[in-house]
């Protein structure tokens, strides 16, 4: 038995077989043991992606070949590695007896004969390394379909064990077949994170070298509450993992028991908002009790396809999403955020190379520097708004002038809507994105440009603190109850309050049990979280009051500005767990 331990990025408990997916360079490979009976497809996909390469590399030898070039020769040698009889026997056998797929055996195969050629002390036999790589290449691409779209042909439930996923490749997981997901990178707010809290599905990420110990098919445990992948568990381990299991199921159904979300002890009401984005199911979200939608990440209509998304594609995939949102309840609103393109978030054909994208030409900055992408996105927005309760929000704001100017380009395209007869909300809610922090600092007076402002503690805290909020090697600066990053939204949250318009937060930190309800006793109006922890947070205020939330507030307030955000958190978690004494149960799920 061997526990690894990660990043605790999505909560929950599941036992299954793992799937694994190795990305190679630009290369999606997957590697998994084939269904029983599966093996005449396999072998059909090996011979089909042998064939493929072999006319790839006849080609190339007669381009070579008109071209008079010697080099052709070499290219003769992959192709009698590919018609060698004794390899092609070994990966058959591969895929026949052990039953791996494909670009599993063949990566196995490859592998042994590279041992072979590296243990040799000829120079030319050890060159022919490259060769032998090349070829890998060549079938493990045959085999992905030349692209770099993954390919997740995921056939029974499993556990995704893989080095890291990009948004693109995330959202092509087939949520059905995903019990957990394990990864070697990543953090908690990567957006593998997002997306796996979005789907309910328990996630480790941060791993460090989880791959290189797990074996395609065999069977782990994955506690996504506390960061923790076993694999090879004994007897006593497998008994105690099942006996967590059971607290799971038991969690499950006392929170469905509980009506109303976000009530507090004295009948106060605290609201909780949804997080969401196209292409990640939005089923689920009335039983966990969502009010609205208090952030739609637009961006991923983006991620993910060729081309830019037309007005039409825009409009129909808001209009829908503002559906939704009211029919969760009387409240039903839904706040679409522009674009958030830049960063982590590159998008083929559009995402230029940056010295420095993260304080490139991102979000806001882009679409006021792309007028045409910005006016059919506000086009789209303020056509759906016609039906539902449609608000908008600008993200990385970081200066009033923005606000400004891109409050003419939304007067320009009401201006047309209008002359056009199309119908929309004419005093639709626009709001900013507080999460740079020149306009935490600058609060009260992007508060008097705006219907609202929602705190993104996700990048507010990474530009405070400036730690990449995807690299583990800068985690322990990424910190959330760093003295400065809660001065700055105590400043949000007092300048809103004095502008007199609702502040909420929508980073990750609003699905913290201690961090989110501190928001709330510092005076956030609102939380916008991934759905499937608005049963937490919900069990949270349920055994709170308002008189105790403002003494939260108070204890933390009088802390000494010199406390770490260590000793800040550990005072949070004390003042949590004397106001809630069974807290840690509560924190299970
Ligand atoms: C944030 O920064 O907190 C946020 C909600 O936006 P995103 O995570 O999409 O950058
Ligand atoms: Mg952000």
């Amino acid at each position: 038995m061997r526990t690894f331990a990660g990043i605790s990025t999505s909560n929950g408990f599941v036992r299954g077989p793992v799937f694994l997916y190795r990305g190679q360079g630009e290369l999606p490979i997957v590697e998994y043991v084939v269904e029983n009976g599966k093996e005449e497809e396999e072998l059909l996909r090996l011979r089909r992606a042998r064939e493929e390469a072999k006319k790839d590399v006849e080609g190339l030898i007669k381009v070579l070949e008109d071209r008079g070039n010697e080099e052709s020769k070499i290219f003769e040698s992959h192709l009698m590695f590919l018609d060698d009889p004794w390899l092609q026997e070994l990966t058959e056998k591969r895929i026949r007896v052990d039953r791996l797929n494909a670009e599993a055996a063949v990566k196995k195969v490859i592998a042994e004969q590279r041992a072979i050629f590296a243990r040799m002390n000829d120079e030319y036999f050890k060159e022919r390394v490259r060769d032998i790589d090349d070829v890998e290449r060549r079938l493990l691409t045959s085999l992905s379909g030349f692209e770099r779209t993954l390919k997740f042909e995921l056939k029974a439930p499993s556990i995704i064990v893989a080095d890291d996923l990009t948004p693109s490749e995330t959202v092509q997981l087939d949520r059905k077949f995903v019990l957990g997901i394990a990864t070697n990178g990543g953090s908690k707010t990567s957006h593998v994170a997002l997306l796996a809290r979005a789907l309910a599905i328990p996630a480790v990420t941060g791993l460090k070298d989880i791959t290189e110990h797990v074996h395609p098919g065999e069977e782990v445990l994955l506690d996504g509450t506390n960061g923790l992948v076993t694999i090879r568990p004994t007897k006593e381990a497998l008994e105690k993992f099942d006996e967590l299991l059971n607290r799971q199921r038991t969690l499950l159904e006392e929170d469905k028991d509980n009506k109303v979300a976000g009530s507090l002890k004295d009948g106060g009401e605290i609201l909780l908002y949804a997080n969401i984005h196209p292409g990640v199911p939005v089923e689920g979200l009335k039983e966990v009790g969502a009010r609205g939608v208090g952030l739609y990440r637009s961006e991923y209509l983006w991620l993910n396809r060729e081309g830019v998304p037309s007005e039409e594609d825009q409009f129909e995939a808001y209009s829908e999403a503002a559906r939704i949102a009211s029919s969760l309840s009387e409240k039903g609103s839904i706040t679409i955020r522009a674009l958030d393109i830049g960063g982590d978030k590159l998008v083929r054909g559009i995402s230029k190379t940056e010295n420095n994208p993260f304080l490139g030409n991102r979000s806001i900055r882009y679409l006021l520097t792309h007028r045409e992408v910005m006016k059919t996105q506000l086009r789209a927005i303020l056509r759906a708004s016609a039906y539902g309760d449609v608000w908008m929000m600008y993200p990385m704001v970081s200066c009033v002038e923005e606000l400004r100017e891109a409050a003419l380009v939304m007067e320009e395209v009401k201006r047309e809507l209008t002359e056009e007869g199309k119908s929309f909300n004419k005093n639709i809610k626009v709001g900013a994105m507080i999460e740079v922090p020149s306009a935490a600092i600058n609060a009260e007076a992007i508060c008097r440009h705006v219907d609202f402002v929602s705190i993104g503690t996700n990048d507010l805290i990474q530009y405070t603190m400036a730690a990449d909020r995807s690299n583990e090697d800068v985690a322990h600066l990424y910190q959330p109850t760093n003295p400065a990053v809660l001065k700055l939204i105590k400043m949000t949250i007092d300048a809103a309050k004095k502008v007199g318009i609702p502040v909420g937060v929508c980073g990750e930190s609003a699905a913290d049990p201690i961090m989110g309800v501190l928001w709330v006793a510092m005076g956030v109006d609102m939380l916008s979280m991934s759905g499937t922890y608005i049963p937490l947070m919900s069990r949270m205020f349920k055994n709170l009051s308002r008189a105790e939330l403002d003494d939260y507030a108070a204890t933390i307030a009088a802390l000494p500005d010199d406390s770490s955000a260590e000793e800040i958190l550990a005072a949070c978690r004390k003042w949590m767990e004397k106001a809630i004494p069974k807290l840690d149960d509560l924190l299970l799920l």
